[in-house]
């Protein structure tokens, strides 16, 4: 029996516009026997409240819809669950759309890669500092940092189980950014794998070699010049598209952003685990 309970699958901040259509923030909110466990977490109420000063221009040109019934708190809290309850953050990066959500969530530990809270915390270029935002990273205070060869898990050569928490691992997925990372959560049903912005359409997992669509062309041109490591970004989708059509393993790949990835999982999404 695993460790993980119950998953839910949250949307905790669309967002809309002209180039990239219309992009959830898929979050997944684990009730496990450690706890309540985030994955990811979204944009936060306070990002919400002050959006240009939390979030930035470059944030708000992507047309976020900043609805306070989309943080992780508000639909936590729905569920019946007090905020405390959310003893753990799993982020596969600490960019704002991620990470804003931590904030309200104080007695929960941050867990990450060491070189994305590094490299985070330094924000040095200029890039670093219009997608990691001071407030979110100063606002990381208890927290577990992962660095290391890690062990094998799913094929991929460097997981780090989560310290306090059962059948939930860190996979490092550089790329996207610096420390990026997706993560895996066995389930009694099956794996599933978060890969993050690892990718942002679900066509990069297809098999087919089919003319490009538009709208996944379009986001795969932004990808690329988002990337910290564009050079790893298409070794990123290769490994994950071998993860999701390895016929023996179970394992549901999806991104942070793409809508019907989500609607899918959303409605698959087992009440109970037995
Ligand atoms: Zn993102």
């Amino acid at each position: 029996m695993s460790g993980v309970r119950r998953v839910h699958h949250l949307n905790c901040g669309s967002f809309d516009s002209l180039a990239s259509g219309p992009l959830v923030s898929h979050v997944l909110l684990c009730e496990t026997k450690d706890g309540l466990v985030l994955v990811d977490s979204g944009i936060g109420r306070s990002d919400i409240a002050s959006p240009r000063s939390r979030l930035g221009r470059v944030a708000l040109a992507l047309g976020p819809a900043l609805r306070v019934e989309e943080t992780a708190a508000h639909q936590i809290e729905a569920l019946g669950y007090q905020l405390s309850d959310v003893r753990h953050i799993v982020a596969t990066h600490l960019d704002y759309d991620h990470i804003g959500g931590a904030l309200d969530f104080p007695h929960a530990t941050v867990h990450t890669t060491a070189a994305e809270l590094r490299t985070a915390r330094a924000r040095r270029r200029l890039p670093e500092r219009l997608r990691y935002r001071r407030p979110h990273v100063e606002a990381i205070t208890s927290f577990q940092t992962y660095d290391g060869t890690g062990e094998e898990l799913l094929g991929l050569p460097a997981a780090h189980p989560i310290l306090g928490v059962e059948d939930v691992w860190l996979v490092p997925m550089p790329g996207h950014s610096i420390g990026h990372a997706g993560v895996a959560v066995r389930t009694s049903n099956g794996w599933l794998f978060h890969a993050g912005d690892s990718f942002y359409h679900r066509a990069a997992l297809s098999s087919s070699r089919s003319a490009p669509i538009s709208r996944a062309a379009m986001l795969c041109a932004i990808e690329l010049t988002l990337a910290s490591i564009p050079a790893k970004v298409r070794a990123n989708h290769q490994q994950l598209r071998k993860l999701a059509h390895d016929p023996s393993q179970r394992v549901a790949v999806f991104c942070a952003h793409d809508a019907a990835l989500f609607d899918r999982l959303r409605a698959e999404q087992s009440p109970i685990f037995p």
